[in-house]
Formats: C-alpha cells, structure tokens, sequence
C-alpha cells in the first residue's frame, strides 16, 4: 500500500495493463494507480463476429466500474501481425510490415469509428478517459487518425450524445521513425506511450516472436536506450506525459535505469510484479538512478549492461534472479 517514490521524493505512477476488465481488481488490489493501456483488441479476439458499438461501451463502462475514478488509457484496436483477426495478416509475407494495428484501421474506417464512439461515450462518465494510437509512423498517420475522431465525435453531437469533447489523445511510440520525428507528433499529442515490444523488434530488425532469434532481442541495446532517451527528452521538452508500457518496464532489472532515464509513469504486467517494482523504485534515490543510467550509456556491451543493473537491483532484492 505504500508510494512508489524515491527516497529523495520522486514520484512514480505505477499502472497496469490490460487485455480485459476483469483483470483490473488484481492490479488494483497489488497497488496500480490505474490501466496505462487497455489492449481492446481482445475484444475481437475472443469474439466470432465483429464487436458492435454497445460491445465496446459495455466493456469499458465495465472497466470505469472497476476503476472507479482512476486513470485508464484505452488503445484503438492494435489488430494484424500477432494479433491474428479475419485472417487479414495470413495474406500478407511480412505481417509485422503490413497492414496492422492503425493501418488496419484505416483499412477499416468502421471499425474504427465505431470503437471510437463507444470510447467518447464512455468518455461522458469520466475525466480520466484517455486515447492512445498505436504504431504512429508519421505526423500524417497521426492527423489521420485524429480527424477520425473528430468525425466520431460530430456524429455523436449530431445525435445529442455526451462524451468530454476535451479527451486526451495520445501515440504509442514504438516505431524508430516516430521518435525521430517525436518533436513534431509532441506539438499534437497530449501524451506519449512508448512500446518497447515493437521499439526492439523494428530498431534491432529482430521479430518479436521468431524463437530463432531471440537471444539477439535485447532492450539494453545501446540503440534501444538512446531511442528512449530522445524520447522522454522531447516529452519533458514539450512538457508532455510519457507512460512506459511495452514489457521492459516489468523487467526487474530496468527499473533503476529507466528511472535513472526519466521515466515517471510505467505500465506493466502481471500484476504480481508491482510490489517488487514499488521495493525498487522505494529502495533507490532518483539521484543514483541517474548515475546508473549515465553509467550504463556509456557502455558499449549490453551483455555488461545487464550485469551491472542486475548487480544493483540484487542489493535491494536479493530474490530477484
Ligand atoms: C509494445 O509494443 O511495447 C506494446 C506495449 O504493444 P503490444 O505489445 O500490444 O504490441
Ligand atoms: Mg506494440
């Protein structure tokens, strides 16, 4: 039940992510402060037909029953590629390459619109509703999407619906060209999630899910960590918040350098490993997480990388590996 902040006061938000509501009274019960990222597509998934309109808004007014007043983020359906639907990726030779996630959406503009009205709908009940867009490449994907939304919503206005016509709406970055460009998208965005799942597999060219080269998927890269700090960089520049969801963020390991990076928010799974982060983050002054960091750019070998931020997170917990 305690904060997880630093013992020199800095604050870190620890939330949770999801695939369905159900989930969320376990996150909450180990102490998230909320969902930093709802993966609706699950709701395709588990379902023969298309989810409808009130299929959506049930779930989410689902999750906001559990939630309470506490934060969520929901992403607009990340389908294709691993996350197989209508057989639209079998089609393709480079699935990861193709037509998912955002693009699929644009592919189907109804699917998207009526996802996004169920959210705005559910968005009436709540300030703490927000919209994240997943695999942003461009600025014109981005404006793309958002004009979706804005046509979304002027039909529920047409049709007297509620919905907080200020929701926020964010971009998962997790493709290399959308933190080169991170400075641009920050001047339209409310907030940033970064998705070190994809970050990895499209900056290091290593499939996400290929067993045969997955000894080479390494977060510690020095290339994954000099992305990620242009990345929090800009969003303190543009003074944005920047959410950490993709599955580093719930390895041990990396929670002193990321911190030390300036992470503020993290999102992770399973829940069962929020207290041990909270014992991390408790354990370490935000000073020393710095140092760390700074310690571990300059090194060359992510191999020795791993070593030393193991080496730190054994002292606090020695049951760690
Ligand atoms: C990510 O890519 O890091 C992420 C959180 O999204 P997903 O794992 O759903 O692709
Ligand atoms: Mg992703």
């Amino acid at each position: 039940d305690r904060p997880a902040e630093t013992p020199d006061g800095r604050e870190i938000a620890i939330l949770g992510n999801i695939d369905f509501p159900k989930e969320i009274p376990t996150y909450l019960r180990y102490g998230a402060r909320g969902v930093g990222l709802y993966r609706t597509e699950f709701l395709y998934l588990e379902s023969r037909s298309r989810p409808t309109e009130e299929d959506h808004l049930k779930s989410y007014l689902k999750a906001l029953e559990e939630l309470g007043d506490k934060p969520i983020v929901i992403r607009t359906v990340d389908l294709g590629a691993d996350k197989f639907y209508d057989g639209n990726n079998l089609r393709e030779p480079n699935p990861f390459l193709g037509c998912r996630s955002i693009r699929y959406c644009f592919e189907h503009p109804e699917v998207f619109n009526t996802q996004m009205k169920a959210i705005l709908r559910a968005s009436a009940h709540t300030k703490n509703l927000s919209i994240l867009f997943p695999l942003i490449s461009s600025l014109e994907e981005l404006r793309k999407a958002k004009a979706m939304v804005l046509e979304a919503m002027e039909e529920l206005r047409r049709k007297g619906v509620d919905f907080n016509e200020n929701i926020p709406i964010g971009v998962m970055i997790e493709v290399p060209s959308s933190v080169l460009i991170a400075d641009t998208l920050a001047k339209e965005v409310d907030f940033f999630s970064i998705g070190t799942n994809d970050l990895v597999q499209y900056s290091l060219a290593i499939d996400r899910d290929n067993e045969r080269v997955a000894y080479m998927y390494c977060p510690a890269h020095p290339a994954i960590l000099r992305l990620l700090k242009m990345t929090i960089e800009v969003a303190q520049d543009h003074n944005i918040p920047l959410c950490l969801c993709g599955e580093m963020g719930s390895e041990l390991e990396y929670i002193v350098l990321l911190m030390g990076l300036g992470i503020t928010q993290f999102s992770v799974a399973p829940p069962a490993t929020i207290p041990a982060i909270k014992k991390i983050i408790r354990s370490v002054t935000y000073e020393r997480a710095k140092e760390a960091a700074e310690e571990v750019s300059r090194f060359t070998d992510p191999e020795k990388s791993i070593r030393f931020l193991r080496g730190i997170t054994k002292e606090i917990l020695p049951e760690a590996f």
